[in-house]
């Protein structure tokens, strides 16, 4: 596999939502060589996981990319943000025994510019030092849809956004509002 010999493929962080669902189809038409070498689930607690889990498989089996599920113990949800304080900061650690093991010279997160405001880690300074931090083990961090609107980016069929366990997307979590806002 090129992008294994030549270490320039990704490890996807895939929520199984809008955001990292468009990533993964299209990040391979991005790159010469690369490609997604691996896509990675985490379940940190989230009420939608099962949903979640099930969207991020479906998606990565019609990708034909391989998916792998890493379980976090416990993130605390903010109740007045919404907010699970360290995610992503846990979620790019959780990646990287993947990332070093599938080949992959860079960690795909997909954050985008809608999430500016209700998420600190989701910004360009923090994807910034995160990136620098990865260094120390030969990876970065690459947040492609950071300045991208929620609105410019395609939603695909199967992928799941809702925080809740809901059968239909909530319409009133953080990211059913960003969802939302960017139709
Ligand atoms: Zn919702």
């Amino acid at each position: 596999m090129l992008g294994r010999v030549f270490r320039m493929s990704a490890a996807l962080l895939i929520s199984g939502g809008r955001d990292s669902a468009h990533l993964l189809s299209w990040w391979p038409w991005h790159t010469v060589l690369g490609g997604i070498g691996v896509g990675i689930f985490v379940d940190y607690g989230q009420p939608a996981r099962v949903r979640e889990r099930e969207a991020a498989h479906e998606l990565c089996g019609t990708a034909g990319v391989p998916i792998v599920v890493s379980t976090i113990n416990r993130l605390r949800r903010n109740a007045e943000t919404d907010v699970f304080e360290g995610r992503n900061m846990a979620l790019v650690s959780a990646a990287i025994p993947y990332a070093l093991e599938y080949g992959c010279d860079t960690i795909l997160i997909g954050s985008c510019r809608d999430d500016f405001d209700g998420f600190p880690d989701c910004r360009e300074p923090f994807i910034t030092a995160l990136s620098d931090a990865l260094g120390a083990y030969g990876l970065k961090l690459d947040a492609p849809l950071l300045h991208t609107p929620k609105s410019r980016i395609p939603r695909t069929t199967g992928a799941w956004s809702c925080y809740e366990a809901t059968d239909e997307p909530c319409g009133v979590c953080l990211s059913c509002r960003v969802d939302r806002n960017g139709a």
